[in-house]
Formats: C-alpha cells, sequence, structure tokens
C-alpha cells in the first residue's frame, strides 16, 4: 500500500501558487500527497479556499479564520464585517483559524489589546461548534493560555508552528491541542520539542509558500524530506513517522480520510 503522506499545514489558496495551482496538484499526487490541512487568513482567503477543487485522491481540509497579521490591516468595522461573515461560513469550513497572537508582530499595547479582542471573537465563535482550531501564538504563549482557558476546558485543534519549551507545549495537550512543527526542526531544536514530547502529539506542517533561502518558492512536497527527517531523529521507519501524521490529521478532520 501507497504511504499516505500529508501536510498539516499550508496555503494552497496563497496568490504564490495562483499561476501554478494545476502544475502542483500534479506534482502532489505524483509525490503520494493526500492531504493537506489549510489555514485561513481572511475573507478573501475563504473564498479562495472555497473555489479550490484538487482532483483525488487528494482531500483538503478548508480552515477559516483571521490570521493575527490580517488583524493588524483591518479596521475594526472590517473585522466585525469579517466575524459576521465567518459565523455564514461554517457550514464551508472544517476548521476555525488562524487565530490567536502575535506578540513578535504586535509590540505596542494597544497592537496587543486587538489582537486579543478578536481572538476573544473568536474563541466565541468557536465555543460549541466542535470545529477543530488551528492557532497561530508567537511569543505570546503566556497570554494564549489563560485566554484559551477562559472560554473552554478542553479544545480540538492544532498549535501551529510551535516552537518553544516542554512545559509551553504540556499546556497545550492538556487543553488538547496537538502541536504542529516547522521545517526550523531540520536545521535546530533548542527546546528538544522532539525528544521531549510524546509523538502522538506531534505533526509536522510545511506552512508553504514560502522562498527559502536560494529564492526557490516552496511547495508542500516538503513534507517528504520534512518526515523522513524525523523517521531518521526517531529511528523509526519512515512509514510509521508517516502513518503516524495521517492518523492524528483525519481524527482531527475527517474530510482527509480516503
Ligand atoms: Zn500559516
Amino acid at each position: 500500500m501507497k504511504m499516505q503522506w500529508m501536510d498539516a499545514h499550508c496555503h494552497l489558496s496563497d496568490n504564490a501558487f495562483d499561476a501554478q495551482r494545476e502544475s502542483l496538484y500534479e506534482d502532489l499526487l505524483a509525490h503520494d500527497i493526500c492531504g493537506l490541512v489549510l489555514a485561513g487568513t481572511d475573507p478573501d482567503d475563504w473564498v479562495k479556499q472555497d473555489r479550490l477543487a484538487p482532483p483525488l485522491p487528494l482531500r483538503i481540509a478548508r480552515v477559516f479564520g483571521i490570521h493575527p497579521w490580517s488583524v493588524d490591516a483591518m479596521s475594526d468595522q472590517e473585522l466585525q464585517n469579517a466575524m459576521n461573515t465567518l459565523g455564514q461560513s461554517l457550514g464551508s469550513c472544517q476548521g476555525l483559524g488562524e487565530m490567536g497572537l502575535d506578540y513578535f508582530r504586535a509590540k505596542s499595547a494597544e497592537e496587543r489589546a486587538k489582537h486579543k479582542l478578536w481572538f476573544d471573537r473568536q474563541l466565541d465563535l468557536a465555543r460549541g461548534k466542535n470545529l477543530p482550531l488551528v492557532l497561530h501564538v508567537v511569543k505570546a504563549h503566556h497570554e494564549s493560555l489563560p485566554q484559551l482557558r477562559r472560554h473552554q476546558k478542553t479544545y480540538r485543534g492544532l498549535v501551529h508552528s510551535f516552537w518553544a519549551h516542554a512545559d509551553v507545549a504540556k499546556s497545550y495537550i492538556d487543553l488538547g491541542f496537538l502541536l504542529s512543527v516547522p521545517p526550523r526542526i531540520m536545521k535546530e531544536d533548542p527546546h528538544q520539542i522532539l525528544s521531549k514530547i510524546d509523538p502522538e502529539y506531534i505533526v509536522f506542517e510545511t506552512d508553504t509558500p514560502f522562498l527559502n533561502a536560494e529564492a526557490v518558492c516552496m511547495k508542500p512536497t516538503l513534507i517528504h524530506d520534512f518526515l523522513e527527517f524525523i523517521s531518521q531523529q526517531r529511528g523509526e521507519p519512515l512509514a510509521t513517522t508517516v502513518n503516524r501524521q495521517s492518523c492524528l490529521l483525519t481524527q482531527l478532520f475527517p474530510v482527509l480520510k480516503g
């Protein structure tokens, strides 16, 4: 049986893929990639995600939300309109996000308060909906964790681009989240994420597209190198790493099931 490769987080709807999406689909299928978890940024992006129609057996989990960087870029009125649209669009997505706090971007108290407010609004919307969440939290775990606990005791979802110490990881795992680890772990693991956290709580994401050091637009096919690296690090067969990833992601997003 072929291995079922999946990427825990990418932006298939991104403009960078517009001109090459059909050839990208061929490339993904040629690499046996059969599942992608997407991530929302703003209302225009949700429309684009909605229109994506990848050829089977490639399946996508659509995730709609207001990214903290979009919160920066939008007025309060635009954000309120976006929230209304999001509330009406829940039937078209399988998850909510990216949402959260990015204190590397938001430096002033005012900017941070705005991130918190619209994270709160999205958590309010998520309550009782049983949709997995995709969190974007940078240098703000000390605030996102209490904020999450105020809304609900348990969640389902992913902490995208997780990059923090094991005690922070444990706090998210206790809330019900999986940690989605970015490709930079192939170069460095200062927090010893791989050795300190149970593999059953970790998935891996490309967060593509992005430009690498050679200014090449990276694609979700990067998940091959990534999971090969992880299987070597863990000293386990590649199929074990690939299957664990697809099991964890299909549990969270049943739409990815073949
Ligand atoms: Zn992302």
